[in-house]
């Protein structure tokens, strides 16, 4: 009993998701001396959802396995690859399947709808007990997860809030820059240190700032309330349109930003113009048709947080000024002596 509350105390201590994972497989199999502990969380959408592996931990590995946060969704696995660990998502319920080896089941939901599965094998089937203590611990870990959302997401579109925003450029930049190498491999187990996780090598990496064009508008011919709903709206077309790694915040009042991974710069600037064409196209319940500025930028070694997001701050400015309802990429408009490069070290800035 005192290792689960051991555990328990350990695992409360994390603030780090992918930390808090690879803890819990690693407490599992601790406890229940376990052939494998394993989470995975659904990934996608409508009929193309997937396996990504959160955590995997078999008997006798010295660190769990994770899937790269950053890989195409076409590379996990389908949903139906496991029928018992589709079965368990679909029904939202516990069970063990007995064979060699046995196999338990057990859902991972928030608030809203399910996430994932934690999959165990075991020599012998668990008994009743043992899945109640599993269900106890997973009850404790989903009231944990509910409050790093409510610490980490905005209430109103539950997008990641500006506090988060330095933490995940640090990660992105991380991983982007690091070359591929034995840091890159998953983190040891019960380490609760911050580690490199996945690996790279999926393209660069891009930050973009939306801004709704005239919202104060909207606000004044429709009321806040209205206002509001359609910053809510725009959230949801912001997630249809960008993939499920991207990270996707809520910046200020009516100001988004995206820090996303792409292939190519092609890439970066269909994707914001797909947003641009989707908020334009979209009508707004009462407000009708409302348009957005997008700036983006690639983000260098040396960028801070805040530099990178001045940088593509300075295109959306840009863009303002020049008929709004456009995409604008900063180091085109340089290129074009449109603009002039923004910097935030001020070392040789004038002083009045
Ligand atoms: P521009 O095209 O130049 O961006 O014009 P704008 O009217 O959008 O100007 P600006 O970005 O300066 O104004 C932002 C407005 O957004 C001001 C404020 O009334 C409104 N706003 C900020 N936060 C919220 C919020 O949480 N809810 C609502 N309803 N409105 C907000
Ligand atoms: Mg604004
Ligand atoms: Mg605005």
């Amino acid at each position: 009993m005192s290792s689960v509350v051991d555990h328990l105390a350990e695992l409360t201590g994390l603030h780090d998701r992918d930390v808090l994972d690879v803890s819990l497989v690693g407490a599992l199999r601790d406890l229940m001396q376990l052939r494998l502990a394993a989470i995975y969380r659904v990934v996608g959408e409508g009929a193309d959802r997937r396996w990504m592996t959160r955590a995997r931990l078999a008997d006798g590995d010295v660190s769990a396995q994770s899937d790269s946060m950053w890989a195409d969704l076409s590379t996990y696995p389908m949903i139906d690859v496991d029928a018992d660990r589709a079965l368990c998502l679909h029904r939202q319920e516990a069970f063990t399947v007995d064979g060699k080896p046995a196999r338990a089941y057990f859902p991972l939901a928030n608030e809203f709808e399910a996430i994932g599965v934690l999959e165990l094998h075991t020599d012998a089937q668990l008994r009743p007990d043992e899945v109640r203590l599993v269900c106890s611990i997973l009850r404790i870990y989903r009231n944990f997860q509910g409050l790093l959302d409510y610490s980490e997401r905005d209430t109103l579109t539950g997008l990641l809030n500006r506090k988060t925003f330095d933490e995940s450029f640090l990660r992105l930049m991380g991983r982007a820059m690091a070359a591929p190498s034995i840091a890159d491999s998953p983190p040891a187990v019960g380490d609760g240190r911050r580690v490199a996780l996945q690996g790279s090598g999926h393209g660069s990496a891009w930050l973009g700032v939306i801004d709704i064009d005239h919202f104060k508008r909207v606000n004044d011919g429709h009321g806040h309330l209205i206002g509001d709903e359609v910053l809510l709206l725009l959230s949801r077309l912001m997630r249809s349109t960008f993939r499920f790694n991207d990270h996707l915040f809520r910046f200020g009042g009516e100001e988004f930003v995206v820090l996303m991974r792409c292939g190519s710069e092609a890439d970066a600037a269909s994707a914001f113009e797909r947003l641009r064409t989707n908020v334009a196209g979209y009508a707004f319940p009462q407000v009708g048709h409302i348009t957005v500025s997008i700036g983006y930028t690639s983000l260098r070694p040396e960028d801070t947080p805040s530099v990178a997001f001045e940088r593509a701050d300075k295109a959306v400015y840009w863009v303002k000024q020049n008929g709004r309802n456009q995409v604008a990429h900063q180091a085109d408009l340089v290129a074009r002596g449109l603009l002039t490069e923004a910097t935030m070290d001020n070392s040789d800035a004038e002083l009045f």
